[in-house]
């Protein structure tokens, strides 16, 4: 297998030794820090490395802002809002950084990759002193040094594409995780500026995967997410020599691993291994987020998704044929140019057949760089907006159908959360097949196992009753 798609370790190394070097410089001063993170389950992995790296510095976790001597946006660019935003995000931060002067106020992930931008922020921003891009998580210590010795810094570099393995990193909870088995994207989705920001597809090495896996399960976390933006072009590129069907069962039978989930899935790449494999592997979850985008064929086309209404229709059926109790979650962009009202009617009339538990809608945001930007056929925004509502009208009336169906069941569940604001605490978590429930119980149950009974619905949730903890 070759190597060279990794980070060498001499320069993971020299890192880990900046790292210690500024922790033994500032180990009298309790710096803090506070990440706040935008966007999707890939910018929540990169910030438990960036904090992960910070610990490693001798920083611990704030509770609040303006109590941290560092503080760090971790951005997303899919859509156009995240941009006014952050910029209000940072703006608001000049006072606190007046009061504090030693304060570090830093930005990084997926929109500073765009380009031009980094230069933006720093000209626009005078108190903000780091900002760095998805790809460059590894040398974060170098990067605090400098900016600790009052430089003003940017590292954007897309030649660093390569893999970095073995990266401290603070994790979030001690029930599940999120693994990432490949980095970027290879799709060019027409909307979509992932590619570009994230740069290109590059899987990691099987065994470094079980590995993490391996000491997740040993520090006691039970449920694992294989994260990518397509995890079934797994392997593809042929550097890893295993597709993703088979690094499912090599990483399922880790022993203690109860849990294993995966996203996101394209459905140009979804064959009949992985189908079977989510149908025999006994802790594989019968759950798959399954993106469709449009229900219309022309729209897809134009969309270059590489794949039709119908071979989507067909991958529901067949997985339904071979799990009974699966259920799919999905993506859908409302307003993509060209959409006619046809064409959103297919969408609509496709929601309505697959009976999806849950979907993410968006109205089309154009991303500059992309190819669907510079078509002339742009949707106005008012028109985006209504089908948008109407979609998640019927989604909503599908969701609660869909809820019905479970009145009666039983199942184990994975306790994630507590909600005390009623007359009695309410836990919540998921089955296996990610459907939710609520149910009365001790919050001392957090982060374990019990079996659960629906009763009813409520809106959107399922309610039940503990029947063994
Ligand atoms: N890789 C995943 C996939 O293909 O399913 C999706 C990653 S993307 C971060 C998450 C979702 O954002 C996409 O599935 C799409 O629905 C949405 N999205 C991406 N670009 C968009 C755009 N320009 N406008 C609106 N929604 C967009
Ligand atoms: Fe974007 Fe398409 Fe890649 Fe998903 S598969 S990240 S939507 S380009």
């Amino acid at each position: 297998m070759e190597r060279n798609r990794y980070i060498a370790q001499t320069e993971l190394d020299q890192q880990r030794r900046i790292a210690e070097e500024v922790y033994l410089e500032n180990r009298d001063r309790d710096l803090t820090f506070f990440v706040e993170t935008f966007g999707c389950q890939m910018n929540v992995r990169d910030s438990e490395t960036i904090k992960g790296e910070l610990v490693d510095m001798g920083y611990s976790e704030a509770e609040s802002k303006e109590e941290a001597d560092l503080i760090l946006f971790n951005t997303c660019c899919v859509r156009d809002h995240a941009e006014k935003r952050l910029m209000g995000n940072i703006g608001a931060l000049k006072e606190l950084k007046d009061a504090k002067p030693g304060m570090i106020i830093g930005i990084c992930g997926c929109m500073m990759q765009q380009e031009g931008m980094a230069k933006k922020l720093l000209r626009r921003f005078p108190h903000v002193s780091l900002i760095f891009g998805t790809n460059v998580l590894y040398r974060l210590p170098q990067m605090i040094r400098s900016v600790m010795n009052g430089e003003r810094i940017a590292v954007t570099d897309r030649a660093d594409d390569a893999i970095a393995e073995g990266l401290p990193q603070m994790r979030d909870n001690q029930r599940s995780a999120f693994v990432n088995i490949m980095y970027g994207c290879d799709n060019f989705c027409s909307y979509c500026i992932v590619p570009y920001v994230r740069g290109r597809e590059r899987s990691r090495n099987p065994k470094d995967i079980r590995d993490e896996v391996v000491s997740l399960v040993k520090s006691g976390i039970t449920e694992i997410t294989l994260l990518g933006q397509n995890v079934n072009s797994y392997g593809n590129d042929g550097s890893t020599g295993m597709t993703f069907a088979e690094l499912l069962a090599y990483v399922s039978d880790v022993s203690g691993l109860k849990r294993l989930r995966f996203m996101s899935s394209h459905p140009k790449d979804l064959n009949e291994d992985v189908m079977q494999a989510i149908a025999t592997l006994p802790n594989v979850c019968h759950h798959v987020h399954l993106p469709v985008q449009s229900g219309n064929d022309e729209i897809l086309k134009h969309m270059n998704r590489r794949y039709t209404r119908e071979r989507y229709l067909s991958i529901i059926r067949r997985l339904r044929e071979l799990v009974a109790d699966i259920e799919f979650t999905t993506d859908i962009i409302v307003g993509f140019p060209g959409e006619t009202e046809e064409a959103f009617k297919d969408t609509m009339s496709l929601v309505d057949e697959v009976g999806f538990a849950a979907a993410f809608t968006f109205a089309y945001s154009p991303r500059q760089g992309t190819v669907a930007a510079k078509r002339e056929d742009q949707i106005p925004e008012s028109v985006k907006k209504r089908r948008l509502r109407e979609l998640n009208e019927l989604q909503a009336a599908k969701t609660v159908k869909n809820n019905e169906k479970y009145i009666g069941y039983v199942g184990e569940v994975l306790v994630e959360g507590f909600d005390e604001r009623g007359e009695e605490t309410m836990l919540y978590g998921k089955y296996q097949n990610f459907k939710m429930v609520y149910f009365p119980g001790d919050p001392s149950l957090l982060n374990s196992y019990v079996t659960v009974r629906v009763l009813k619905t409520n809106k959107n949730s399922l309610l039940g009753e503990m029947i063994d903890a």
